[in-house]
């Protein structure tokens, strides 16, 4: 079948090898189906410019059209740059580069016509723009003129501009692309669902992204485009889905003694609506024959031990064992301290696997569970070690599993032949658009209500000049009873200065907090594995009040009656970590505080966390935040999992499409689960043209 969009793009008019081999390699346009996909980012619309004379510093780029005064090359080495002052009728106004001089420089000489747009700011008294995009304009011809009333302005690296492939030249070349196109871009969404959704058509949509009517039309049309991004995505993910459900699965089919033992007696509080929620949503799992895999998502503090210790009975009540797998010794360690207490005069027994384990322990251990009579266990990824045996595993949880690689969790999934049940654990919210693309293929459970009587944590920010005031705070609190953490940064473990950070506060911390009144906890990482757990139980029992800390406490530790994070540099730290720190008070019914310290002078993007932890407790509402500073890209796992390279639509702000689009993909799966109809064949082609389905729940 003639395929349009599969052509090569060399053949196409303006192209030609050399440009092909650049576009090739600069922009990974191989195909006249990449350069369809090659979005512009922006339009320009005559009459758009302003004035220079008219320009204010108010942030908000702007479009100029003039000319070339002079250009001078000032400063040396690091700090040369170019700035060049550009006027038209109006007013004159600097254009500073600091990097690709030597492209720019060959560009931008005296009396060169010229469009520039960006930002204004000012800078020593004078209004500029630096790293304007530009566009170079014909001299020979007047300069109000130009060509059709919107522009696309596309991406464009150096090396592009350098071989003439412009924006400008760009433009032209997908007009040529788009003028041939006509009759050659098939619908590929069934009539239903362009006429539900009032899309426009395929072919129309490329045309008007890349050269629209009126920027109305360009709205429309990227509308639709990223629908049919989104769908495919959803199908894929939705069909993988469906075949991974088929995975067979142990039979948990009994509630027997132990669960309703410890519901009955050993369980102190009264679980959260939530919590019955999930913890019925595992057991209905369990029961199928099916192999579950569930990614259960709780705030901090939510109460995910107790669900996952529920569901580690279920397994041993059904004759099997369980492990549950946390991503550092002090969180490992913890959970096995306190299931070991919830257990209490129950026939069940729990081991604990680090690390550190002693290699007598460990060939002891290894027995137990080969005979099994270990019946639970806990630990770190030493758990994935080859030599750990299972008689009969039946459930895994994983505990904070963004903190574990993909290639760990498989390891720990292949060891046995039916694959245990799956029951992953995150504080760490993921946006609801992620999750609906990232764990698509996984079931997922929320807790979304805190244990009754929680105060929400009052978080406020101080910089240095006020440390006397957090000193005289802290010792109010102490003296109420209450105990207290500073944590410092040690983003690498490894790294000498931030050990000295630490060290350095550790010493303050305990000039201003003496003996006899004070005693002081310090635990990091380079500390040996016991002294770190003698230390946390210190402070646990309460014979400490202040433990000073790196980020190793950052997940999990359960103090209740720690009421006071203080978190030094907390300009160094993202806000998922932030989040995390400060979830570990107001686990109590105490009011809780958290205390971000930074330096007075902040970058914007430092000074946006710490405005919003100040504004908000809600994990969602922060990972979103997150999601928008950082960029999906940079979000845990979201690399390697290679999903989301999206070329037009964008996971945070196209919440709504994704929604239809989900919505969208469930019901064409419903009625026809293999695609075969004929109103989705061409679908099912596209959905095989870059199908690599590379889905976390694969890995299991
Ligand atoms: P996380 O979800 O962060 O892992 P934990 O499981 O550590 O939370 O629970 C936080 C604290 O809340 C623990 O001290 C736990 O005993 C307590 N907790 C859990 N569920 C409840 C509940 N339903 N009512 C009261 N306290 C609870
Ligand atoms: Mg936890």
């Amino acid at each position: 079948m003639f395929d349009f969009f599969a052509q090569e793009i060399e053949y196409l008019k303006g192209v030609g090898p050399a440009r092909a081999n650049i576009l090739r390699s600069e922009a990974k346009v191989r195909t006249y189906g990449d350069l369809l996909n090659y979005f512009p980012f922006r339009y320009v619309e005559k009459g758009d410019f302003v004035g220079i004379g008219q320009i204010h510093d108010d942030r908000n780029p702007v479009a100029i059209k003039g000319k070339i005064k002079s250009v001078s090359e000032v400063g040396f080495g690091r700090n040369k740059r170019l700035v060049a002052q550009m006027c038209d009728e109006t007013g004159c106004i600097e254009l500073t580069w600091f990097s690709g001089l030597k492209w720019i420089s060959q560009q931008i000489k005296p009396h060169v016509q010229l469009t520039a747009y960006g930002k204004p700011v000012v800078f020593n008294h004078r209004l500029g723009i630096n790293h304007p995009e530009i566009e170079i304009l014909d001299a020979s011809k007047p300069i109000q003129e130009s060509g059709p009333a919107i522009q696309p302005v596309y991406p464009t690296t150096e090396t592009m501009k350098n071989k003439g492939l412009t924006p400008k030249a760009l433009a032209a070349i997908t007009r040529n692309l788009c003028q041939q196109a006509r009759q050659s871009i098939p619908e590929i969404l069934s009539p239903e669902i362009v006429t539900r959704y009032r899309l426009l058509s395929r072919e129309e949509s490329y045309r008007q992204v890349h050269h629209p009517d009126s920027l109305a039309f360009a709205e429309c049309a990227r509308q639709r485009l990223k629908f049919e991004e989104l769908l495919l995505l959803q199908l894929r993910i939705l069909r993988h889905k469906m075949k991974n459900a088929k995975v067979k699965g142990l039979v948990f089919d009994k509630v027997g003694d132990n669960f309703l033992y410890f519901f009955n007696h050993n369980l102190n509080f009264e679980l959260t609506g939530a919590q019955k929620r999930v913890v019925k949503e595992i057991r209905s799992d369990t029961r199928t024959g099916w192999q579950m895999n569930r990614l259960l998502q709780g705030d901090v503090g939510s109460g995910k031990t107790i669900v996952a210790l529920m569901s580690m009975l279920l397994a041993v009540d059904n004759g099997f064992q369980a492990c549950l797998m946390a991503p550092t010794e002090i969180l490992a360690k913890q959970h096995y301290n306190s299931i070991s207490t919830l257990l209490r005069s129950m026939n069940v027994r729990a081991g604990l696997l680090t690390g550190s384990t002693a290699k007598k322990d460990r060939a002891i251990l290894g027995n137990l569970l080969l005979e099994g009579q270990m019946n639970l266990l806990i630990g770190t990824h030493a758990l994935l070690e080859d030599a750990v045996v299972f008689k009969n595993l039946g459930l895994v949880v994983i505990d904070e599993q963004h903190r574990f690689g993909v290639a760990q969790r498989a390891r720990l999934w292949a060891k046995n032949q039916i694959p245990p049940h799956i029951l992953v654990m995150t504080a760490t919210p993921i946006p609801r658009t992620l999750g609906m693309t990232l764990y698509g293929d996984l079931d997922v459970s929320v807790i979304d209500e805190l244990p009754p009587n929680r105060k929400p944590v009052k978080t406020v920010h101080f910089t240095d000049k006020d440390r006397l005031k957090l000193f005289s705070f802290m010792r109010g609190e102490i003296a109420q009873g209450r105990q207290i953490y500073i944590v410092y940064p040690l983003i690498q473990e490894s790294e000498n200065s931030d050990l000295k950070d630490l060290m350095d506060g550790y010493e303050s911390i305990s000039r201003a907090f003496p003996l006899p009144d004070y005693r002081i906890s310090i635990v990091h990482g380079r500390m040996k594995a016991e002294d770190k757990e003698f230390e946390m139980q210190r402070f646990k029992k309460g014979e400490t009040q202040i433990m000073v800390a790196t980020t190793v406490i950052e997940v999990g530790v359960d103090v209740p009656n720690a009421s006071v994070m203080v978190i030094e540099n907390s300009e160094r730290f993202g806000l998922a970590q932030l989040h995390q720190l400060r979830g570990r008070v107001g686990r109590g019914a105490e009011q809780s505080y958290c205390i971000l310290m930074s330096a007075s002078r902040l970058s914007g993007d430092a000074k946006e966390r710490i405005d919003t932890m100040v504004a908000t407790n809600d994990g969602f509402k922060i990972a979103e935040a997150d999601l928008k500073l950082r960029g999906p890209g940079d979000l845990q796992g979201t690399r390697q999992s290679g999903l989301l390279a999206l070329k037009i639509a964008d996971i945070v702000e196209d919440e709504n499409i994704m929604r239809a689009a989900r919505y969208t993909a469930t019901e064409i799966l419903q009625e026809d689960p293999d695609l075969q109809l004929p109103k989705n064949r061409l679908l099912a082609i596209e959905m095989q043209k870059n199908g690599k389905d590379n889905f976390w729940a694969k890995i299991s």
